[in-house]
């Protein structure tokens, strides 16, 4: 069973991301969508809240696994049997910072891959701070966000939070 990760934040997640997991997916047995607490001060969901948007959103991709991870990826990756991250790239810079970690990664553990997945020049310019920078002035991002976003973003208005 060939299993593969795409880690990231996903606060939110976005079409660019989506279009990475549907092409992973069907390259693998398993894809497994590991949504990790980053250190930023303030993220615009919870690591729950990004797990319940995720799950929905990738609800159409029948191997599509998510989960969320506090410690570090190559440990989840080698107690669960998990052989291969998948990273999407938007550009060089992406790719410059990415190589960097692919290289520790196959340093330290020789049996683990990183591979790369071009996304799809109309989604080249999506991020998930760009939408997140819109999103904190009240501005339209619902172009660059699955549904379940937009809804969860009305339900955070509608409570104040
Ligand atoms: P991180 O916090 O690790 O940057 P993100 O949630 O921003 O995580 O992104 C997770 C992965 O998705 C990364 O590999 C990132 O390069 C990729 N990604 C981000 N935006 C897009 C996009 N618009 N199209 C394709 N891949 C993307």
């Amino acid at each position: 069973m060939k299993r593969a990760i795409c880690p990231g934040s996903f606060d939110p997640v976005t079409n660019g991301h989506i279009d990475i997991f549907e092409r992973a997916a069907s390259m693998f047995d398993e894809l497994i969508i590991g949504v990790f607490n980053n250190v930023r001060k303030k993220p615009m969901f919870s690591v729950e809240e990004r797990v319940a948007i995720l799950r929905e959103t990738t609800s159409h991709i029948a191997n599509v696994q998510v989960i969320s991870f506090g410690g570090l990826l190559t440990d989840y990756m080698i107690a669960n049997d998990v052989s291969c991250i998948v990273r999407g790239l938007r550009s060089v810079t992406d790719f410059e910072y990415e190589q960097g970690n692919a290289q520790v990664i196959k340093a330290a553990h020789p049996q683990l891959d990183t591979i790369f997945m071009l996304c799809r020049p109309e989604y080249a310019y999506i991020s998930s701070s760009v939408v997140r920078e819109i999103a904190s002035f009240g501005g339209d991002f619902g172009r660059f966000v699955p549904e379940a976003v937009l809804r969860a973003v009305a339900q955070c208005d509608k409570q104040g939070k």
